[in-house]
């Protein structure tokens, strides 16, 4: 589909290399409210802009249980959600799930069939494989690798769209959706802050962010750091548009002088190789959020040719070299 370049019309000023995406601090208006907090395994930060603090403290609260539920929901780490009940049941049988799960594993597969596979949720076959956890780290064999490698591969979900049921072909196999939940937890997010009343937000999840609305009428200032430097190198402003980054640097070790990641190529059961980190710009943030691992994984060129295709999606990847790569939508000041 040829991409339509009046959609990027939000992308104004935009330099950057990076990774990890920084809020940078708000302007010190009056009526501008944060809250921070730890939720899905990760820093939850939320800046709003509201006349009303009761209101922007009562939407805050609405927002951190609305994360709890999702995590307690799609977590493949904790025992009791759909996920682990989908995982358990490998090989098994089906499992009906809550109609939101439905979605996210829908979207997952779709990534996965516009990737051929280099975005894969079945990633977590390889769980125990790969460890990143600190003090748990470890590299495993090849062959160890090729074996369990055989339990990748999206194709053997199968989704039941009218009875809502997830099931995985075969024993062992697992998914994770680690690279694509955080992303649908912020759009939610965005959703009840706006049923809350409060318009004009950035809600931010580790590296998964909604920018909504405007600051003061002005667009919202974000910033971008390079992956290997502590500097911020671009800020740029932004509105109702979501962005994601996806690094090499987020979950890693290093043994041997070898870097190892938690961005798992499904190709070669080995970390990403193509990256040290992708932005991606998507309408909604479960996109955003996929598309930054599946980019990851499919590296620069083929990473920014999807990116061209699909509409209202940008990147701006820092490849392996460091060299900076952006898609034709984004100008550089
Ligand atoms: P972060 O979790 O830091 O926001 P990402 O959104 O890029 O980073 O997601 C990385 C996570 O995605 C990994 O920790 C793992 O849970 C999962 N994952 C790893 N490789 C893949 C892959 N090829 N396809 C889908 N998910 C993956
Ligand atoms: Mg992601």
């Amino acid at each position: 589909m040829p991409k339509n370049r009046k959609d990027n019309w939000f992308f104004t000023a935009l330099l950057i290399a990076g990774l990890f995406l920084i809020l940078l601090p708000a302007r010190s208006s009056a009526g501008v409210f944060k809250k921070k907090s730890v939720v899905m395994g990760t820093d939850l930060e939320m800046i709003v802009s509201s006349t009303d603090e009761a209101k922007a403290d009562k939407a805050f609260a609405s927002v951190e249980n609305e994360m709890k539920r999702i995590e307690d929901e799609m977590s493949e780490w904790k025992e009791k959600t759909f996920v682990s009940a989908i995982n358990n049941n490998a090989g098994i049988r089906a499992v009906s799930v809550p109609s939101d799960l439905f979605k996210v594993i829908w979207a997952a597969v779709t990534v996965s069939k516009l990737t051929d596979g280099a975005f894969d949720i079945t990633w977590a076959s390889m769980r125990g494989v790969w460890d990143f956890s600190p003090g748990h780290e470890r590299v495993p064999s090849a062959s160890e690798v090729k074996e369990r490698l055989k339990l990748v591969d999206y194709r053997d979900i199968v989704l039941d769209e009218k009875k809502n049921t997830v099931f995985l072909k075969r024993k062992g196999m697992a998914i994770g959706l680690g690279a694509i939940a955080k992303g649908y937890a912020v759009d939610r997010a965005t959703q009840i802050l706006a049923k809350e009343g409060i318009r004009d937000s950035i809600v931010k999840a580790g590296g998964d962010m909604r920018v909504q609305g405007l600051d003061n009428g002005k667009p919202w200032e974000i910033g971008i750091k390079h992956p290997r430097k502590k500097e911020l190198l671009a800020k740029f402003g932004l509105t109702n548009v979501s962005v994601s980054t996806s690094g090499d640097y987020e979950r890693f070790f290093i043994k041997d002088n070898v870097l190892y990641h938690h961005i798992i190529d499904p190709r070669t059961g080995f970390p990403a190789r193509g990256a040290m980190s992708v932005t991606v710009l998507a309408p909604d943030t479960m996109t955003s959020d996929a598309l930054s691992t599946a980019l990851f994984v499919l590296g620069p060129d083929k990473g920014l040719e999807l990116a061209n295709k699909l509409n209202g999606v940008e990147a701006i990847i820092v490849d392996a070299s460091g060299k900076m790569r952006i898609s034709p939508g984004i100008t550089l000041k």
